[in-house]
């Protein structure tokens, strides 16, 4: 069966979703792109994640081309930038997701990250949005602990549901203290480059020797799989990779039948040492 995480307020969402990064940018990958999320989306995989800067609003817009015909099926979240972060902002971000996203409301609606207005702005805009319906949930990207207990001051008891961070074996450092701080808050954990971006991390011996004892439904486990199974296992956090290829999109469905044995972890442990000290929070 599925992964799922539960927000705050008991709803349940599958663990794993779908990232949106970087699609859209090309009108000759569109087709492509929206193929691949309407599969995720008939796959199960309901939480689609964009972001207003993505391509400059075309992920967005994708995502409402691929989408809109099966909004029930589909849990939005999308991020307005910090520049647009103040009362005045949010409301005109929000309407301008909306309209590209070609709905009446948006499921998630994130701060991008910090910028220079003032926290307590941004969440009485948030609020406001959810008053007139046009968000059902607020939540922040990017927050390190500091950040989290500043937000707690100013919604307690925390309105906020989600914190998007960047989480995966290359970057461990949130274990030391954010992913309990957003736990013991009932705040889920977005896993953002779940699978390092496609980047060094596939190259890794230890992920790769890993993956050679492993076999899913589309073939022998590759280490993408891994990393994304890796991230998978812990609870309450959802990962959300981004794939454009179908081939990637179904590995990613199939790395949730993965279950990682104590050697695994233990060898992945000794490839990716898990934090000993305050790691201050990275971001891409
Ligand atoms: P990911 O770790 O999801 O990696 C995406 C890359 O990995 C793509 O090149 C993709 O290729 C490739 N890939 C996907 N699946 C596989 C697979 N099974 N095997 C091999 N390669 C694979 O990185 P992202 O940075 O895109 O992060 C995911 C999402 O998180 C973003 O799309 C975005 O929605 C969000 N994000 C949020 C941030 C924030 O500040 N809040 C910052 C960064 C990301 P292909 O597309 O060709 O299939």
């Amino acid at each position: 069966m599925a992964k799922t995480v539960t927000l705050a307020d008991g709803t349940v969402l599958p663990a794993l979703g779908m990232g949106t990064w970087n699609m859209g940018e090309t009108s000759a990958g569109w087709k492509e792109d929206v193929a691949s999320l309407r599969y995720g989306v008939e796959a199960g995989l309901k939480v689609v994640d964009t972001a207003e800067m993505y391509g400059q609003g075309r992920s967005e817009s994708l995502v409402g081309d691929a989408v809109s015909d099966m909004r029930d099926k589909v849990f939005l979240v999308t991020k307005v930038l910090p520049s647009n972060a103040t009362a005045e902002g949010v409301a005109k971000s929000c309407r301008v997701s909306l309209r590209r996203l070609a709905t009446d409301r948006i499921d998630l609606y994130l701060l991008h990250w910090r910028g220079s207005v003032p926290l307590e702005e941004t969440v009485e805009a948030f609020r406001k949005l959810k008053e007139e319906g046009l968000i059902r949930y607020w939540g922040v990207s990017n927050f390190d602990v500091k950040d989290m207990l500043e937000l707690e001051r100013l919604t307690a008891p925390c309105e906020c549901v989600a914190n998007q961070i960047l989480y995966n074996l290359e970057h461990r450092g949130v274990e030391y203290d954010l992913l309990d701080t957003n736990r013991f808050r009932h705040v889920t954990t977005m896993a953002y480059s779940p699978i390092g971006q496609g980047g060094a991390l596939l190259r890794n011996a230890a992920l790769k020797a890993v993956a050679a004892r492993h076999t899913t439904s589309t073939g022998p486990a590759t280490a993408a799989q891994i990393a994304l199974a890796w991230v998978l296992r812990v609870n309450g956090v959802m990962p959300i990779p981004k794939a454009t290829s179908l081939v990637h999109l179904k590995e990613n469905i199939a790395a949730q039948e993965i279950t990682l044995s104590d050697e695994d972890l233990a060898l992945l442990d000794t490839a990716f040492p898990p934090p000993t000290r305050k790691v201050p929070l990275d971001m891409i």
